[in-house]
């Protein structure tokens, strides 16, 4: 099967009922017929489920789906991008240990980051992702695994995976890659060597903006050791969320194509505007790292941001001057979303840690979402 028909084909076998779409396995046990069978699940001598938090039938059902979009062996579903993202670090790291990170990630995982995985005793060195030098020359001997999203958030810039792969290759490092800006639809980080790649399943791949999810997908023995600490540690996805994300992507691909090709509309639309300093989508030719962007994604996705040339002020402004684009936390919706990241989600870094990352005073990251393209460049054109 083609990816996209497994998206849409992979299904649970159907009960006595012979429904067409998977029903809603709201349990949070199974039973068994005899103590055998019991025994034989509890020694994981079956694909028996045994109990929500270890497994459920319509999270399987989103795993096996996301497996086969990420070309990966295997996979395990959380109840939130956050709890994949920690569960990919507490599985492997320990006290000791090193781990460096692009600068540019989400905010809560360089919480993570900065904040309690030193508690533990790892170490963590940030590179920059506009600077591979950097990479290289900051790998220790106590160093294990090297994490970062492509494109970056909300500054995109796109890291060369086949590159960043050979590295982690040749000095025997686990690669973890978050996905969500791109989604398996549009980049594959496994086919450049990825070991682990985490997702926000909160964004695009719901869609909708309704439920939170997350999931890891990677090698079958890298897995394993992230299911036993999630079975251990308990951040289950709900059966009702995994039954939502399923369906969700049984259009995924559709919805990406789409919030693709609005978004390059948009920013072809934008480059030159007078109120705009600079402008980024990573499939202009005007992007720095357009060449890399172009190897290795099938879109520019669904992300465009852009400097307004009056700065805070603007950002604000232009925000307040929106009649349609809402101002929400979230991205990768039905509905386009504008956020000011210097004001709110990145207003607790300094000017000097904002600008490393590309965050200027007058930066706007819009979420290009499914509305008629001409309606969201008419409520952009406006407010600018
Ligand atoms: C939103 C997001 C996360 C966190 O996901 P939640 O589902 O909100 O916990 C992690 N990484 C990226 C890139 C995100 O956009």
């Amino acid at each position: 099967m083609k990816r996209q028909t497994a998206a849409i084909r992979t299904q649970i076998p159907r009960t006595g009922e012979m429904e067409h779409s998977t029903p809603m396995f709201l349990t949070s046990s199974f039973c068994f017929d005899n103590a055998e069978d019991m025994r034989a699940a509890f020694a994981d001598e079956t694909d028996d489920n045994i109990y929500s938090r270890f497994s459920n039938p319509n999270v399987n059902e989103f795993v096996d789906k996301m497996v086969a979009l990420e070309g990966t062996e295997s996979g395990y579903a959380t109840a939130s991008g956050m709890s994949a993202v920690f569960a990919s670090f507490m599985a492997f790291l320990k006290q000791g240990d090193h781990l460096i990170s692009c600068n540019s990630i989400f905010g809560s995982t360089h919480t993570l980051l900065t904040k309690y995985l030193p508690k533990y005793g790892i170490e963590v060195t940030y590179v920059s992702a506009g600077n591979p030098d950097e990479w290289e020359a900051a790998i220790q001997k106590n160093t294990k695994m090297i994490y970062l999203e492509t494109p970056t958030n909300p500054g995109l810039d796109i890291i060369d995976l086949e590159w960043v792969g050979n590295l982690s290759k040749k000095h025997n490092l686990i690669l973890n890659v978050d996905n969500c800006f791109a989604t398996p639809v549009c980049q594959r980080p496994a086919e450049y060597g990825a070991d682990l790649i985490v997702h926000s399943a909160t964004k695009w791949i719901d869609g909708q903006g309704r439920v939170l999810g997350g999931v890891i997908c990677g090698k079958e023995n890298l897995i394993n050791d992230i299911y036993l600490f999630c079975r251990s540690s308990g951040p289950a996805l709900s059966p009702f969320n995994a039954w939502v994300l399923s369906k969700s992507l049984e259009t995924l691909d559709v919805r990406m194509e789409r919030h693709a090709k609005n978004a390059h509309h948009i920013a072809k639309e934008l480059e030159k505007h007078a109120a705009i300093n600079w402008l980024r989508y990573p499939f202009l030719p005007s992007h720095p790292q357009y060449a890399i962007a172009q190897k290795q994604m099938v879109n520019g996705g669904a992300i465009v941001c852009f400097d307004l040339k009056g700065g805070l002020e603007a950002g604000k402004s232009f925000l307040n001057n929106l009649k349609m684009l809402s101002l929400t936390a979230n991205l990768g919706d039905t509905r386009s979303i504008a956020s000011h990241p210097a004001s709110t989600t990145h207003a607790k870094l300094t000017e000097a840690e904002r600008l490393a990352v590309n965050i200027t005073p007058g930066l706007i990251r819009i979420s290009v979402g499914l509305e008629h393209v001409d309606d969201i460049l008419e409520d952009i054109l406006q407010a600018l």
